[in-house]
């Protein structure tokens, strides 16, 4: 059995695509609301013919397409969320919403979800085995992928693989990348609060002056990529906000810091975070100053199972061509598609949708993000494919271990 030219059917529904996208665009909503993106998920795969389940995870929607043979289940995620940016935009489906934009690409993830659903349904005879949708809330403040599984999203059925795939406007429009091992890094939060005693500007010597010992703890940070971590390894280590005192004659009493790990292996990040204690625990110490740390796991690393990639990476050479599928060096951005990758084989892909010529090349998280609406297609192809790739696969190697085994 040959695979659908998904392709040829995706460039079919661009239309459709960039309708959904754009609507999507106009209606942003944050992580935990997206009720109205949720809403137009779940009707679209109800029609289709899937079983719908909603308010997974608060607002996540899962929906299971049955294939008309027996077989394993295949999972395809798409994130709905936005961002709390106010978009700068001249186009005609710029955000209706205040302070609320898409300017990550979700939008374009739930189009080409809906679209590889639309088309796995008009071929659900022919597969051998289950499609399994997770319309993800969530993603962009972490905690959505978690709060769908702890609802059972992978319990009935439990998908054998998963694949999903990241606009990326940095990759020019229509390359992939979908590779093996390690794609985008393990973020943590980090909260740290030093705490020393206040008092009168004039009297230093009755205080502990937090500033003085914040200064001193961040130098000491700087030390921790530069010389405890393998130069061979990756990490960042980055402080973000520095937040402490009130008053030019006040001694501050506490100073808040907030920051970000960026790991790719779970020993650098064991290094990391113990150094960060010990530098805290000496310093503040040393300076009779005390401190509170607080870490907080948003998501671990992305990294792609061996066999789900080949499958993903054949199926994006049907689609886009063996030239334009290329590796790429891994993103120190963090991505919670991470959580079902720790639970099932799974491969996350990239798809290039930036476009300088069109002046559609601004960074994700930009307030002028926008992306080449014409690999909206190719990602409907690439999803759709590699499911049923996976699935035409599988069935071809049980039938041979069957022919095998028969006498
Ligand atoms: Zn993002
Ligand atoms: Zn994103």
């Amino acid at each position: 059995m040959t695979l659908p030219d998904f392709r040829s059917e995706a460039d079919n529904l661009a239309t459709q695509l960039i309708a959904w996208r754009r609507d999507l665009h106009q209606h942003p909503e944050l992580c935990f609301q997206e009720t109205r993106t949720a809403g137009l998920a779940a009707r679209t795969l109800a029609k289709l013919g899937y079983e719908v389940r909603t308010g997974v995870g608060q607002t996540g929607v899962v929906a299971l397409l049955h294939g008309g043979r027996p077989g394993p289940t295949v999972m395809l995620r798409a994130d709905m969320d936005a961002l709390p940016i106010q978009e700068l935009s001249d186009a005609p489906y710029a955000s209706q919403t205040p302070g609320v934009m898409h300017a990550c690409g979700h939008d374009g993830h739930v189009a080409i979800g809906l679209a590889a659903a639309t088309m796995l349904a008009r071929h659900a005879a022919e597969l051998p085995g289950n499609v399994l949708f997770l319309f993800q809330p969530a993603e962009e403040k972490g905690g959505g992928a978690r709060a769908m599984i702890a609802d059972g999203a992978l319990a009935d059925p439990t998908p054998a693989v998963a694949f999903g795939l990241h606009l990326w406007n940095s990759l020019p429009a229509g390359r992939v990348a979908a590779q093996a091992g390690p794609l985008m890094a393990a973020a943590d939060i980090l909260k740290i609060v030093v705490r020393g005693r206040g008092g009168h500007g004039a009297h230093p010597h009755e205080t502990t002056d937090a500033i003085a010992v914040t200064g001193q703890v961040l130098s000491a940070l700087q030390t921790i990529v530069s010389r405890n971590v393998d130069p061979q390894e990756t990490a960042v280590l980055t402080i973000g906000t520095v937040h402490g005192g009130s008053a030019f004659n006040v001694i501050a009493e506490t100073v808040e810091l907030q920051g970000t790990v960026r790991t790719f292996s779970p020993a650098v990040r064991e290094t990391v975070l113990t150094r960060l204690r010990v530098l805290l625990d000496g310093v503040t110490a040393g300076m009779g100053a005390s401190y509170t740390l607080d870490v907080q796991g948003i998501a671990p690393a992305v990294v792609n199972d061996p066999a789900a990639s080949e499958i993903a990476r054949a199926a994006a050479i049907q689609v886009v061509g063996g030239a334009a599928v290329a590796w790429r060096p891994p993103l120190m951005v963090s991505e919670d598609f991470s959580e079902y990758g720790r639970r099932v084989p799974a491969c996350f892909m990239l798809l290039g949708s930036g476009n300088a010529g069109l002046g559609l090349n601004a960074p994700h998280h930009n307030p002028r993000f926008d992306f080449d609406e014409s690999v909206l297609p190719i990602g409907a192809a690439l999803l759709a494919t590699a499911a049923a790739k996976f699935l035409h696969d599988n069935a071809l190697a049980t039938s041979c271990s069957e022919t095998s085994r028969s006498p």
